[in-house]
């Protein structure tokens, strides 16, 4: 059995990004591995979130990935700041990684914008944190989107480094896990960017807690461009878009986007939304009611929660606390 970690920001609602790329692959791991699913507070706060919101999705994500499959009782659920290892370790490896490596990070670049000068420096180091999530428990498998694939190789040549600088095989190599047809999903206004629950523009991707209607009005929106659907995927060449659309239509009814192409050969777009509009929302809806069901009992999912972290931090202090004494950290006896 492997251990597996892998964590999600509060920084808006998950996206149909989210769950095609991360979220709905999770949920058969659970029976499979040791899961940990960790709601990354401290990540989304890189970039400047509203208190109150800050708070209201970070319970809003626990509902969502308990509605979308995730069982208290099958994985570790818990929310990133309430235990505190994550942030010792990240201040570690801080010290660990070297500046030439953030620097190649594309995420930073396309987060920061052109006002690079104004990021947080939060943003910057954040993966360092990111290997410290997944260090603190030895995790060796993790499943993200291919969007995070960079990250993941910084945080193997961060266990790397320290392994060397402190002679140790301590922290062992990290193997991601990416799956699935729709790996990555794209922006539904422009195909070459990546759909993100963070960007400014709601109409750019479709939310778990769309309802019907939204979803409808999001995708008759969504940029194409003029031709019919071609027969096979070469025929997508040059067409982000389009190629998008296929994919997302492909993942939700569990096919490839050859058998949706040879399904749709040369009908337009308008005709294809409709049916794309009807499989996501017979796809999306009861999770949107669960979710909705589960929002109204706080107690209860603040109490999940709760749960989770004091399992996590039964698994991270101990790999903690071993790490600070291979820095040759006094030990507070
Ligand atoms: P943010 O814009 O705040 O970074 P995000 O939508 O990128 O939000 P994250 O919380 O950064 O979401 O990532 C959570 C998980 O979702 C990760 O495993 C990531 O790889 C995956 N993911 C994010 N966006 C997509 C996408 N467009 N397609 C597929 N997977 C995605
Ligand atoms: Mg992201």
């Amino acid at each position: 059995m492997q251990r597996v970690f892998s964590g999600i920001q509060p920084s808006g609602v998950p996206t149909l990004g989210n769950y095609l790329g991360a979220i709905r692959n999770w949920v058969p791991m659970q029976d499979q591995h040791e899961c940990l699913f960790c709601i990354v507070d401290l990540h989304a706060i890189t970039q400047f979130q509203e208190p109150a919101q800050l708070l209201a999705q970070t319970r809003e994500m626990a509902a969502t990935l308990l509605a979308c499959g995730l069982s208290p009782e099958k994985c570790v659920l818990f929310v990133q700041s309430h235990v505190p290892a994550h942030a010792e370790l990240g201040w570690i490896f801080n010290c660990v990684a070297r500046l030439g490596w953030l620097n190649r990070m594309t995420q930073f670049k396309d987060k920061a914008g052109k006002d690079r000068e104004a990021a947080s420096s939060g943003l910057y180091v954040y993966p360092n944190l990111m290997a410290a999530d997944i260090l603190a428990y030895k995790a060796t498998s993790v499943p993200v989107g291919d969007d995070q694939r960079q990250h993941l190789e910084l945080a193997n040549d961060i266990a790397q480094k320290f392994n060397h600088d402190y002679g140790t095989d301590f922290f062992p190599r990290i193997e991601p896990f990416i799956q699935g047809v729709a790996a990555r999903v794209m922006s539904l206004r422009d195909g070459t960017k990546k759909m993100s629950k963070s960007d400014p523009s709601d109409q750019s991707r479709i939310n778990l807690n769309d309802d019907a209607d939204t979803i409808a009005l999001k995708i008759r929106r969504a940029r194409t461009d003029a031709e019919p659907l071609p027969g096979h995927l070469a025929g997508l060449e040059g067409r982000a878009e389009a190629r998008n659309l296929v994919g997302i239509l492909a993942a939700v009814t569990g096919t490839l986007p050859e058998n949706v192409l040879r399904e749709h050969e040369g009908q337009g777009f308008g005709a294809f939304k409709e049916v794309l509009t009807e499989a996501l929302v017979a796809h999306l809806a009861p999770i949107r009611k669960e979710m909705l069901r589960l929002l109204e009992d706080e107690p209860a999912l603040d109490a999940a929660l709760r749960r989770g972290a004091e399992r996590a931090e039964a698994i991270a202090n101990p790999i903690l606390a071993e790490a600070k004494r291979l820095v040759g950290f006094l030990p507070r006896r």
